[in-house]
């Protein structure tokens, strides 16, 4: 694929030739994972690509004595596929992540319409046998990139090649955050990729001539729509438009992009909109992670669970079996002693596994509110330093997160969260009702371990900003509770397992955006509340000698707006639903009874689901066999 250089059109009895001169050309080297699914005869192929200088070194000019260009242009190509950039639901606009981008996306259209014209001779055919989806915004540029190919590699007309595109790719949108959404800064893509940009260019005017004509004079609404403005190219824009599917993650987050950020789409497209519920590979999430969990299943079920996860539901018969009940607290317990002998290797701290295990485990994000979990831990603590003897439930907060590297505030929280567990242990008698722990380097092989050990899972995400989540899932059929907003998927957990088998509380996504509008003031709620005062109030004088003033003060006097994702807000009902949890903890069988109903209702959250309905609804493939 060529970087860099310039285009020269010219004339010729074919019509206008785009030739992209004095181009920098890197090239994909295909490495294939064979991929089997449990038990499956058949075997798919990941192909993963490694870039690589034209002819893997120059040894010409190597020879030549041109040593160090032969060097640099060797390791610059290599670059490009060396690095992974560690942010999530953040947008970095470097260059080297532009060029990422567009080395996957070019490598694997050129594969396959390769093997498509192989197979069936003739392009034309690419939208019935072929898929090409958009995962986020990260591949967009395989709208513009297919139309290259199709233009000027494979001699399509603009409008026969734009016809194939769009009847090829969807899109799959996973925030509605605007820090999150990719917006390319035109002359970054007119200097890297020429060509791409001059199509892009031709896309969008294409499209919004389309637009005039429906809406004539309505310039705000088409430079909403528009994929270039101010200087930018936004990616999801030219998802939508170059997509003939749109689906978000789950049904609330589905329903809110259609009003919020592609509200104008919608209009003009409605049947474009769909959704797709995520799920998670349950044969990970429960069948490896949980045998102990999976040998009560079968027992009681038998294993069809394995293979049909919606079986699962045949578990809530047993919802009033106690020994049953009893076999599953004696699971949990297993699981928990087996977290803490983990735990106790990584980070050296003893955990007392009949305390309740409450947990949070996520990227660290100031929407997915960790901040707020720590606080309502501290007010737990200043309970306990003002009365060690309070006949309160013991309990262990873990807390497993990543920080993307620049992201400031979210290592304070993490700063935060470690003093605090750090402040605790000082005093025996309050660390033997209340324990706090960071985990270290937070991976997935550590979820997998944490997941089956929870009781309360964390799932606090102010209202409206989490897609979907699917740690929320892996925790609800490892039979922890969950304590949640109405937020993505935990919208849909509620319905499945029932709300009388799941903690809810909280502003709405429709209050918090009222909230909002009207203007938001955290202040109301800090001298509404002596508890949040007194959180605030130890904030500023710190654990394990650092203050934390500058977390006190996001939350009470921040700018551009003080506490962004209302952590003062829901900090109240936040507490008050931690409270009924502790409450129900107190009974053992009915604790029990909620998480049997938990698992049951699992079944729907598998990614044999999610999979089921892309397949269905819009790649129009069929089950073989
Ligand atoms: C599942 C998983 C996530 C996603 O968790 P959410 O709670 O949905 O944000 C992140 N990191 C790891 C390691 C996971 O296993």
């Amino acid at each position: 694929m060529k970087f860099d250089g310039y285009i020269k059109e010219r004339w010729t009895e074919n019509g206008l030739v785009a030739e992209h001169m004095d181009a920098k050309i890197v090239e994909a080297q295909a490495y294939d994972m064979m991929v089997s699914g449990k038990d499956s005869e058949a075997v798919s192929v990941l192909r993963l690509w490694r870039a690589q200088n034209e002819h893997e070194f120059d040894m010409n000019s190597f020879s030549q004595g041109d040593y160090m260009r032969a060097m640099q242009e060797d390791t610059e190509a290599e670059l490009i596929s060396k690095v992974l950039y560690p942010s999530d639901n953040h947008y970095e606009g470097k260059s080297l992540r532009l060029k990422q981008q567009y080395f996957l996306v070019s490598a694997s259209l050129q594969n396959i319409l390769k093997d498509h014209l192989r197979r069936y001779g003739s392009l034309d055919t690419l939208p019935d046998m072929a898929a090409i989806h958009i995962n986020d915004t990260h591949p967009a540029l395989c709208i513009p990139e297919l139309m290259r190919l199709l233009m000027d590699e494979h001699g399509y007309s603009w409008e026969k090649a734009w016809d194939i595109v769009t009847r090829t790719v969807a899109y799959t949108n996973h925030t509605v955050m605007s820090e999150a959404l990719e917006k390319w800064n035109e002359d970054l893509i007119s200097r890297r990729l020429p060509r791409i940009y001059s199509i892009l260019k031709e896309i969008n005017q294409r499209f919004c001539g389309e637009m005039w004509n429906r809406f004539p004079g309505d310039w705000d609404k088409i430079d909403r729509m528009s994929v270039f403005s101010h200087g930018q190219v936004r990616m999801a824009n030219l998802s939508v438009i170059g997509s003939h599917k749109v689906n978000g993650v789950s049904a609330l987050h589905s329903e809110i992009i259609k009003e919020s950020v592609f509200k104008d789409f919608y209009d003009v497209w409605p049947d474009k909109f769909t959704n797709v519920t995520n799920g998670i590979a349950h044969r990970r999430w429960l069948c490896q992670s949980n045998p102990e969990l999976c040998s009560l299943l079968s027992d009681c079920i038998g294993d069809g669970f394995v293979m049909a996860a919606e079986k699962l539901s045949a578990f809530k018969k047993f919802e009033n079996d106690e020994s049953v009940l009893k076999r599953l607290n004696e699971i949990k317990k297993i699981k928990k002693e087996q977290f803490c002998a983990y735990a106790k290797a990584t980070e050296g701290v003893s955990l007392d596994p009949d305390s309740l295990f409450d947990v949070q485990a996520k990227r660290l994000h100031e929407y997915k509110r960790q901040l707020m979990n720590a606080m309502h831990v501290i007010a737990l603590y200043n309970d306990l330093r003002e009365n060690p003897d309070l006949p309160v439930q013991p309990r262990t907060f873990v807390f497993g997160a990543k920080a993307a590297p620049g992201y400031y505030f979210a290592k304070e929280i993490i700063k935060l969260i470690w003093s605090l567990g750090k402040d605790i242990e000082k005093n025996p008698k309050i660390a033997e009702k209340l324990r706090v722990v960071f985990m270290e380097n937070y991976s997935v092989s550590m979820a997998e371990k944490m997941m089956p050990a929870a009781e309360i899972s964390e799932q606090i995400s102010q209202a409206g900003k989490e897609a979907s989540g699917t740690g929320n899932m892996k925790f609800m059929i490892n039979g922890a509770l969950t304590v949640g907003t109405l937020d993505g998927a935990n919208v849909e957990m509620q319905e499945a397992c029932g709300a009388e088998n799941i903690f809810i509380f909280g502003l709405t996504a429709e209050e918090v955006e009222e909230l909002w509008k009207k203007g938001y003031n955290a202040t109301e709620y800090y001298s509404r509340n002596p508890r949040l005062e007194r959180v605030i109030d130890s904030l500023n004088r710190g654990f394990n000698g650092t203050s934390f003033s500058n977390i006190a003060s996001y939350l009470v006097k921040g700018s551009p707006v003080a506490d962004p994702y209302m952590c003062m807000a829901d900090f109240g009902a936040y507490c008050d639903i931690h409270a009924k949890a502790e409450e129900t903890y107190r009974d053992k069988m009915k604790w029990a009874k909620m998480s049997l109903n938990n698992i049951a209702a699992a079944g729907r959250f598998s990614a044999d689901r999610s999979v089921r309905e892309y397949a269905e609804k819009i790649w129009g493939l069929k089950r073989i066999k």
